[in-house]
């Protein structure tokens, strides 16, 4: 991987508005992950939302179709917001990484987790996506995305649902990634993350009022 590109930032537009960064991050070719997926997945939302969500990377369904949190994660997001009164419509969903990255297993195409190196080459984009969007909420799902902006230490278990301490929003919390309600190998368990997911979002909703 030494000889491979591994940053964004000379893919970055002039202008920074967020269809000038969607567009770009069509052609960004700032790590290795561009090579095998089917397309860039950028951010989905309006710049001034007032929430901000951010996940992992993107998925096979989200790689397919060319938006973000559309799969089987992305509904259980979406029915959390709904439970707590945030209208998915308004609030801007990205994932740190914006391509997808898999093993292949016959026809199936398995999620890989991002690595370090491939969470670093594409943060300018969403560095520039916060800085665009500047949300008064910024919600982190998952530990990959919790490190990515909160630094290695982050613990997604210990901090979840409560407001983080940091400067990158009026408001920042975390909670996890709705992947794993998913995950959970009984009915009972999956309502149980459920339940804890949709609360950890009541906190969020609470501050939109
Ligand atoms: S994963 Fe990010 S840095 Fe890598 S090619 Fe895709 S958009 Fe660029």
């Amino acid at each position: 991987m030494t000889d491979e590109p591994n940053d964004a930032t000379p893919f970055l537009p002039e202008r920074s508005s967020l269809k000038a960064l969607r567009e770009a991050a069509a052609g960004c070719r700032g790590c290795h992950l561009h090579r095998n997926a089917t397309q860039t997945v950028f951010g989905e939302g309006r710049a001034g939302s007032r929430i901000m969500l951010v996940g992992e990377m993107t998925g096979d369904r989200e790689d397919r179709e060319g938006r973000p949190f559309v799969g089987p994660a992305g509904r259980e997001l979406s029915a959390a917001l709904e439970a707590v009164g945030i209208d998915r419509k308004e609030a801007y969903v990205t994932n740190v990484v914006k391509h997808f990255s898999f093993t292949e297993r016959g026809s199936r195409r398995i999620h890989q987790t991002p690595k370090r190196f491939e969470v670093e080459a594409c943060k300018p984009w969403l560095e520039e996506e916060l800085r665009v969007v500047g949300p008064e909420v910024l919600v982190t799902l998952g530990a990959t995305a919790g490190k990515a902006l909160f630094g290695s230490k982050f613990r997604v278990t210990r901090e979840r649902g409560r407001p983080v301490d940091s400067d990158l929003a009026p408001l920042v919390t975390a909670t996890v990634h709705p992947s794993s309600i998913l995950r959970q190998q009984t009915d009972e368990d999956r309502q149980a993350e459920r339940h804890a997911f949709t609360e950890d979002l009541r906190v969020v909703a609470e501050r939109l009022g």
